[in-house]
């Protein structure tokens, strides 16, 4: 058993198509490492074009030769983390001024006139600055929830297919939807919600011309009508039929409010949970966002039904919403996953600082013993490819897709460390030095390949100021 001389890597070998090369890479003895599972790659871990062939545990060479070898002595190595929630348009409305200090209902109906006046090219814009700063913090695939299709914007996915196609990431691009506007008790403005027979015209288109299926998918379709208080109880009906049909998965908000459960009791006459399954949603094609305000009897149901949650802390204190009842959950049964939410309720697009926080805000609930870091990295990998649905993806074992990101413990905030995995989250990294999507470098050093940052920044403080102006 040998493995060839270490290479440099060098920019130029970097510019690759999604799914090509062929090339052995070895990830030699990595400082840490955190797979997501029992496996022990102190020895490092072998990648074969798309996949991860190898994970060697300590002392253990590559059993082929490698083209390649990448010295990880100073890295800690994470399965690239997934991001199960988010709206990247809102990063046009992050921290403004008139809803800083606002809850969720007030909050939403002020930004709603803004948010209707978004333009294709604002929309590529904020989806750039969003992805890149997810890829950034180590993120290799995000779902992205988008429900605003006014005038214009018919092809909003469309316009995202083509970032996440430029940036190399992995995204499930969820088909939001809107269709109960004030004039029928609604909460969005009328002119920003669409008929059903629309939403579900294009859920089908966007499901036959974009959705991969399959292992190294890149691209994936999911249909999101927003939630109870913004769309009719046909639509998520109709979705989830469609869905069902169509094989591909189900994404909502629910429970984030008692705003909502009031909402709900008021006008359906249901509490939110009995809401989901009048309208059969209770499946484990579904995965909510937030999911705070559940009872004892709701958490038992959503688990034996398989439903996904995606705790968003950050945003869940921003909006001082309340607190997802991770365990309780999770011991019932249903998956957990992380995600940012979007960038008007968060602000930040950042997985590592969103894993930080999940860490702080789930010990005020359960204690620090059980909310260990590790559990806390296993939301922001495995848990959250459960909810999308994937099992190609979010660990560190042979035969998965080579997702990897890596972080280097230099920074000030890391001097006296000594647990590399823990010190990624008690210290607070906030960036990964290097990111791998499917086998391909996507982040060197600290820079993202093949995208001018500074230009992308201009652009989107510019377009951010004229949307907000109006
Ligand atoms: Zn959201």
């Amino acid at each position: 058993m040998s493995a060839t001389q270490p290479n440099d890597i060098s920019l130029q070998n970097f510019k690759k198509p999604f799914h090509s090369s062929s090339n052995r890479i070895w990830i030699k003895q990595p400082l840490a490492c955190f797979t997501a599972n029992e496996l022990d790659a102190r020895g490092g871990i072998v990648i074969e074009g798309e996949r991860i062939k190898e994970v060697l545990p300590l002392g253990q060479l590559p059993s082929l030769p490698v083209d390649e070898v990448v010295d990880a002595s100073e890295l800690v190595v994470l399965p690239g983390l997934i991001n199960t929630h988010h709206h990247f348009y809102q990063t046009l409305t992050r921290a403004w001024g008139p809803v800083v200090s606002e809850p969720l209902f007030p909050w939403l109906k002020t930004l709603y006139p803004v948010w209707a006046r978004l333009t294709p090219e604002a929309l590529s814009l904020a989806t750039q600055v969003a992805m890149a700063e997810l890829l950034l913090s180590g993120c290799t695939t995000a779902a992205d929830h988008h429900y605003l299709f006014p005038t214009g914007m018919e092809d909003a996915i469309d316009v995202q297919v083509d970032v996440v196609r430029q940036l190399g990431m992995r995204a499930m691009l969820t088909r939001g939807s809107m269709s109960l506007g004030e004039n029928e008790g609604g909460l969005p403005p009328q002119h920003t919600v669409q008929n059903g027979d629309v939403i579900l015209a294009d859920s089908h288109r966007l499901i036959k011309q974009y959705h991969e299926r399959g292992e190294g998918a890149q691209i994936q379709i999911a249909l999101a009508p927003c939630s109870p208080f913004s769309v009719t109880r046909e639509i998520m009906a109709d979705s989830a039929i469609l869905a069902q049909q169509e094989d591909v998965r189900l994404h909502t908000h629910l429970a984030e409010t008692l705003d909502e459960e009031d909402f709900c009791l008021k006008t359906f006459g249901l509490r939110t949970v009995d809401y989901l399954d009048s309208v059969g949603w209770m499946s484990d094609r579904t995965w909510l966002a937030h999911g705070i305000h559940f009872n004892g009897q709701e958490i038992k149901r959503l688990g034996a039904a398989g439903v996904g949650i995606c705790h968003c802390p950050v945003s869940n204190m921003r909006l001082a919403s309340g607190i997802c009842p991770t365990l309780d959950l999770s011991a019932a049964g249903a998956h957990i996953g992380l995600g940012v939410d979007g960038s008007a309720s968060n602000d930040a697009s950042n997985m590592m600082y969103e894993a930080r926080q999940a860490l702080y805000l789930q010990r005020l609930k359960y204690g620090a013993e059980k909310i260990t870091p590790e559990r806390v990295l296993g939301w922001a990998t495995k848990g959250s490819a459960a909810l999308l649905g994937r099992n190609d993806i979010g660990e560190i074992t042979p035969g998965k897709q080579a997702d990897l990101a890596f972080y280097k413990l230099d920074e000030l905030r890391f001097s006296g460390s000594h647990d590399p995995i823990a010190a990624l989250l008690l210290c607070g990294a906030e960036k990964a030095e290097h990111v791998m999507i499917g086998g391909q470098w996507r982040v060197k050093e600290g820079q993202i390949i093949d995208l001018d940052l500074p230009t992308l920044i201009e652009k989107h403080k510019a377009c951010a100021k004229q949307l907000v102006a109006g």
